[in-house]
């Protein structure tokens, strides 16, 4: 083994130089995918000249992670098994379990995520045990991203939020911008596509201190999905410009999951139909044969806008009608809730009005599962429920390992000790993002959990007591328009300003909460609705003389707000929160109605 020309090197005992260059291409992997790859393949020349197995195990993994992204997931399982089987040779656990959450991650990008999770979820005790702080943040992201193709949002987030807390970003290893990413990927499957758009912006951010091409585009198209859905696709047409300006190989995108349907979409409701046709049949090239359930109705989505943009919405019906989804076959709620949505606004558009409605009513059910999916997901991934499991099921195991050994009893107290330990660092975490799940981030108000979690006791107290509670639903007036004119960055200031007005002005008994998008409610007990509705047109005055000050040069000053806002008490409904509610709902759409800018207080 003296053929090789070795550099003059640091000798450090049991690690050869060509080891040492494969673990440097595998730690550059996200900060720099071009220069890692270029290492991996030159370790692995020198790993294989000189039979060093530990060092071809770790540049097969490099080189397989890359191809994973850069070629396609089948190439990248071969190499990765045969990374597998070097460490298996060596007794190399970490890289055996980072091999495998390699392949994991293959099988769910071909749409296979049960495979995925049985793959990864039975390597998590050993690898949070053996592997590197950020490698666990991978191993436990590879659970997450199964988790999250399966439909369980609640364990994809919990996860998540773990992986992220093993990835500092301090560290500049680039995998924090991953995490950016997939948490932006999760929460717009559940719907909250302003929350992504916000991770997006931080992934993207971190993508100019990174060489990173491929993590880039990704970020890029989840953010073409988040604009779609909001109904802005404009505004995606940048994104999807520089995505076509990348390349599609190892110095750009990569070649596999281009996303081209889902850019076609963005590029036909934005009026571009030639972009649009164009993108249409690279997603028809593009698609493999066995492509997931995901892009089969994305594509169909696509093709059926171009068939309405062309003047035949007929034949967008008939094409849409021969791609109906089923929900075991995996495309996610999103996609179905596209699906339907497409499929009723056609119906809608040729006349067929029952059609419409039986398909709307399929979108609303599966929007309403999205709803609650994010509800739970989102409180329980704050809790971190999972870690506490782990370590309570951890002392379980021991502790019945403990009647048979005098050795564990020591093992026991030592698990006590920690476990009393992460206990309370978990308690006070769980106060502190209790805290945080109260809140509105954008507004600094409560939230609509934390509305429902006060109301059913503020409403039992006024029954009991026998005094008044009032609640205010105040919705401001044309604020699409808003958005639209001054763009969506200025439209966020103004909420945010409507919320510090508001928390200015309610008492200490009273609850504000940022109700949905541009809807807030305010609980006011011991108030009856004439006292509380006064109140809100002082509000309402206030508004219309605010003027939200220029952001430097961008943009001019927003003044002349209105809102319009319904208030009810529970004497005039005092059968049950849902009625309450409804009430003041009914009023605002009745201020809306009679012209906006008003205050209407229910009279029934
Ligand atoms: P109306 O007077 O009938 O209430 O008209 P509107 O435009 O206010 O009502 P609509 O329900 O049509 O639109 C609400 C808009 O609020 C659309 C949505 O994009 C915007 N919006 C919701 N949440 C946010 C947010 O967090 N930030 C910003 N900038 N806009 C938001
Ligand atoms: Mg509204
Ligand atoms: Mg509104």
């Amino acid at each position: 083994m003296t053929a090789m020309k070795a550099p003059i090197a640091r000798t450090v005992p049991g690690v050869s130089p060509a080891l040492r260059l494969a673990r440097r291409a595998w730690r550059l992997q996200y900060p720099d995918a071009r220069r890692s790859l270029a290492l991996a393949e030159q370790a692995l020349a020198r790993a294989l000249a000189a039979g060093d197995a530990p060092a071809e195990g770790w540049a097969r993994l490099a080189r397989g992670f890359h191809r994973m992204r850069y070629a396609t997931p089948r190439e990248a399982v071969q190499e990765l098994a045969a990374a597998q089987r070097c460490f298996e040779a060596t007794r190399e656990r970490a890289g055996a379990i980072l091999a495998q959450v390699g392949i994991g991650r293959c099988r769910l990008m071909e749409g296979r995520a049960r495979e995925s999770l049985d793959l990864v979820l039975p390597l998590r005790a050993d690898g949070l045990r053996v592997l590197r702080q950020e490698e666990r943040g991978m191993l436990l992201n590879g659970i997450a991203g199964s988790y999250s193709a399966l439909g369980d949002s609640a364990e994809a987030f919990a996860y998540m939020y773990q992986a992220l807390r093993e990835s500092s970003p301090t560290r500049n290893h680039g995998f924090d911008a991953v995490l950016y990413c997939n948490l932006a990927h999760e929460l717009y499957q559940l719907g909250d596509y302003h929350e992504a758009l916000r991770y997006i912006a931080q992934g993207i951010e971190r993508c100019a201190f990174l060489d990173n091409a491929r993590l880039l585009a990704v970020l890029l198209v989840n953010r073409v999905v988040c604009l779609t859905d909001l109904g802005r696709p404009r505004e995606a047409l940048p994104d999807i410009e520089r995505l076509l300006a990348l390349p599609a190989d190892a110095s750009g995108r990569g070649a596999h999951g281009a996303a081209f349907e889902t850019m076609a979409i963005a590029a036909l409701r934005a009026g571009k139909t030639a972009l649009g046709r164009r993108l249409i049949e690279q997603a028809r090239a593009a698609l493999a044969q066995d492509a997931v359930a995901e892009e089969r109705i994305e594509l169909a989505v696509a093709e059926a806008e171009l068939r309405r943009a062309e003047g035949d919405a007929a034949g967008a019906v008939a094409l849409l009608e021969r791609a109906l989804p089923l929900p075991d076959e995996g495309p996610s709620l999103r996609a179905r809730c596209l699906y339907f949505a497409a499929l009723a606004d056609l119906h809608e558009q040729l006349g067929n009005a029952q059609a419409a409605l039986r398909h709307l009513r399929v979108w609303q059910t599966l929007h309403v599962e999205r709803a609650q999916r994010a509800s739970q997901a989102r409180f329980q991934a704050a809790s971190l429920q999972t870690e506490l499991l782990r370590i309570r099921r951890e002392r379980d195991a021991i502790d019945a390992r403990r009647r048979s050994s005098e050795r564990a009893k020591a093992e026991l107290e030592t698990i006590n000790r920690q476990l009393a330990g992460k206990v309370r660092e978990v308690q006070s975490l769980q106060a502190e993002l209790k805290q945080q799940a109260l809140r509105d981030v954008l507004t600094g108000l409560y939230n609509r959990r934390h509305l429902n979690e006060v109301l059913p006791a503020l409403f039992a107290l006024a029954r009991r007591e026998g005094g008044p509670l009032a609640v205010a639903l105040i919705d401001l007036d044309h604020f699409k328009a808003v958005n639209d004119r001054y763009g969506h960055g200025a439209g966020d200031r103004l909420l945010a300003a409507f919320g510090q007005l508001l928390a200015r002005r309610v008492r200490r008994s009273d609850v504000a909460c940022r109700y949905g998008g541009e809807e807030f409610c305010l609980l006011m007990p011991h108030t009856d609705a004439e006292a509380a509705a006064e109140k809100v047109r002082a509000l309402l005055k206030q508004w219309r003389a605010f003027v939200l000050a220029a952001d430097g040069d961008d943009g001019p000053a927003i003044g002349g707000c209105t809102f319009s806002a319904g208030v009810a008490d529970t004497r005039s409904a005092p059968d049950s929160i849902e009625a309450l509610l409804k009430a003041a709902d009914d009023s605002v759409l009745e201020a809306k109605r009679l012209g906006r800018d008003r205050v209407v207080v229910c009279d029934r």
